[in-house]
């Protein structure tokens, strides 16, 4: 079946800085990284949208808390990393690359980006890529079951997306993202653009997602790692995208 009506995309701001999404198709109706389930429950309401489908990006329990409670209480599946079964509860399918996923009669991209954690994968849906704690709006998660080669090579897949791909990450870190990212490329103008916007958003309270792949890389240090400014910051002109990445990371760790 051909979908059936455009996509709606709803923010639904959960524990303290988490987000999780719910994303409509037709009579379709998944929640991306449910923390809670109580602020999905109530956005559904709302909306008055009957639950389908969750779908987890990773295993963390800040994606996953809501999973048992909101498939008991709707009979939606629980969608997630084939790779990681064991530990995303109450998983009824796993997805991967390979398999993809189908969502109202969509073709939805399955990109493992491991190294968060070793099964974290994106959903691109229709041109938007729910990227988890892989990449953040001006920055990218921590390395807790892979390394900096790793984490490297799943951004590097990341951009391999079109520029005009939205980007719907799994937290609101990015004001203090751009202050990091500041330190390392203050001359860079879109940065300086970008960090005075995400001040404004946040000061009125505006969640800063969803971004694009195209500001991403124009702005976000952790894809930036050919930057001649960044490499003069660290002092490490001549050396790997892999070593500037990983010393970009472990930086941001004590920043
Ligand atoms: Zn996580
Ligand atoms: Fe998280």
């Amino acid at each position: 079946m051909p979908p059936t009506s455009n996509i709606e995309i709803e923010i639904i701001p959960c524990l303290s800085d988490n987000y999780a999404y719910l994303v409509k198709s037709g009579n379709a109706c998944a929640v991306v990284d449910p923390s809670e389930p109580g602020p999905v429950r109530a956005a559904l309401a709302r909306r008055g949208w009957k639950l389908t489908h969750i779908l987890n990006t990773h295993h963390h329990l800040d994606h996953t808390g809501g999973n048992l409670a909101l498939k008991e209480e709707t009979g939606a599946q629980v969608v997630g990393p084939g790779k990681d079964a064991a530990r995303i509860p109450g998983l009824d399918i796993g997805v991967d690359e390979a398999s993809g996923w189908e969502f109202d009669g969509r073709k939805v991209q399955v990109l493992e980006v491991p190294a968060h954690t070793r099964g974290a994968i994106t959903f691109v849906i229709d041109g938007n890529a729910f990227t988890g704690d892989t990449l953040f709006a001006l920055g990218c998660g921590r390395l807790f079951e892979g390394g900096p080669a790793m984490m490297w090579s799943s951004l590097s897949k990341l951009m391999t997306l079109p520029d005009q791909t939205k980007v719907w990450c799994g937290h609101e870190y990015t004001e203090s993202n751009g202050r990091f990212a500041l330190t390392l490329e203050p001359g860079n103008a879109a940065l300086q653009t970008r960090v005075q916007e995400v001040k404004a958003m946040r000061a009125r309270l505006e969640p800063t997602v969803p971004s694009t792949m195209g500001l991403e890389k124009a702005t976000n240090p952790f894809l930036r790692p050919d930057s001649a400014e960044i490499r003069k910051s660290l002092g490490m002109e001549s050396a790997s995208d892999v070593a500037v990445f990983g010393e970009i990371r472990s930086r941001k760790d004590t920043f």
